[in-house]
Order: C-alpha cells, then structure tokens, then sequence
C-alpha cells in the first residue's frame, strides 16, 4: 500500500512537471511568441482592461516581487506590447496598459489550443470541475503561506458561498450573481471578485473542502 506521503509527493511531482513544460513552452509551435510565464500572465491579465492596472497590483496578483515584476515590464515595453500612463491620483504611480500589438499577442495567448489550455481541452466536464476544485484549494494554500495576493478566485471573494444551494449539479452560490453553479463553473480570475475577509475565507475554504454537500446556508 502506497502511503499518504508518498502519494502526495507524487501529486507534487505531477504539478512540478507541468509547471516545468509551462516554462519551456515546448508545445507552441504556431508562432505565437515563447515568452517567460511572468510576462505571458501580464499580457493575459491586461487584455480587456481599458485602464490597465498599477504595478503593485499585477505584482500582487502574480505573487511576485516588485524588483522581479519591474524586469517583466521592462521586456515588455521594450517589445512595445505595453506602456505606463501617469496615475492622476498618485504623482510616484503609474498604470500599465497594453499597446494595440500587445493586444494581439494577449489574445494568441488566450487561444484555447495554447499552453496549457491545450492540455485541459482534452478534459471532459467533470474532470476539469475536478481540477478546477482543486487549483482553488491549492491557490488558497497559497495565499495562506504567503505566496501570493490578489488573485481573483472565487474561494477567496467574499461573494462565494460554497454548498449553499440544493439545485442538482449546483451546490455553490455566487451572491454577486444571485445563481448556484457548479465546481466547473468556479472562476480562477473573475472581474467581479471582491476579497473576502480572513473568517469568511478560512470559513468558505472549510465548508468547501467537505466532500458531501452541507446543508444550505
Ligand atoms: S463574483 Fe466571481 S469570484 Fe466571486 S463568487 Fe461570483 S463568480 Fe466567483
């Protein structure tokens, strides 16, 4: 019999190897630019945001140090792909936005068939709610030992109430939208996400680690 230590080594073992090939891109083969996984995340999380974002908040997001993020930005404007705008509000502060040709290689990033998004193309419904349910535990780990901040995922929004709803394949609840969804349907990056305080989130997190449906809230 396999122990519980070992098991989780191997599951370890598992993610480090995809974090690996998402390093080395060695599956992009349609000319879309082989970027450094930093300044691929930025181009992603600035595509559609008119505004952009201030760097502390990218940084935050990505759980990366500002010295590391400011490499980042520098290669990417360089590239011409983004550009700083004065923030009004502070004179030391600046937003990030993408310039029109950094527009376009966000949006070959965004390609289904890309990265690892052509990996999880082949996973039917519940595996990637499986995985899914997974990831937003792991990102909850995360940001409890400090790793990162600032990532929208709805374990850690304050709208999220897990297995509050009765509807069949539904159990969650998003009071944002007022609708039950299912494990699926759980955001990693959602504009509407609102962070939730430290109780409600250790609380969401308990009650969504239980492996049978809770009563409704
Ligand atoms: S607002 Fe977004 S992140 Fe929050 S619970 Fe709803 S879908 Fe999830």
């Amino acid at each position: 019999m396999i122990n519980a230590p070992y098991r989780r080594r191997q599951a370890a073992l598992g993610l480090e190897q995809l974090a690996t090939l998402a390093r080395a891109q060695s599956w992009r083969q349609d000319g879309t630019p082989s970027l450094p996984p930093t300044q691929a995340a930025v181009l992603r999380m600035l595509q559609g945001l008119g505004d952009g974002l201030r760097a502390r908040q990218i940084a935050e997001r990505l759980g990366v140090s500002a010295a590391s993020l400011s490499d980042s930005l520098k290669a990417l404007e360089a590239k011409h792909w983004i550009l700083r705008v004065p923030d009004p509000d502070d004179r030391r502060a600046s937003f990030v936005r993408l310039t029109p040709a950094g527009s376009r290689v966000a949006t070959q990033l965004q390609r289904p068939d890309q990265g690892l998004g052509s990996l999880v193309e082949a996973l039917d419904e519940a595996d990637l709610g499986a995985l899914l349910r997974v990831t937003q535990l792991l990102v909850h780990q995360a940001q409890e030992q400090g790793l990162a901040t600032g990532l929208r995922t709805c374990l850690g929004c304050t709208f999220f109430r897990p297995f509050a709803s009765e509807t069949p394949g539904k159990p969650h609840v998003c009071a944002f939208l007022g609708v039950p969804f299912g494990d699926a349907e759980l955001r990693m990056d959602c504009a509407e996400q609102q962070p939730a305080d430290d109780v409600r989130r250790l609380g969401s997190a308990d009650r969504f680690r239980q492996p049978t449906p809770l009563q409704a809230e």
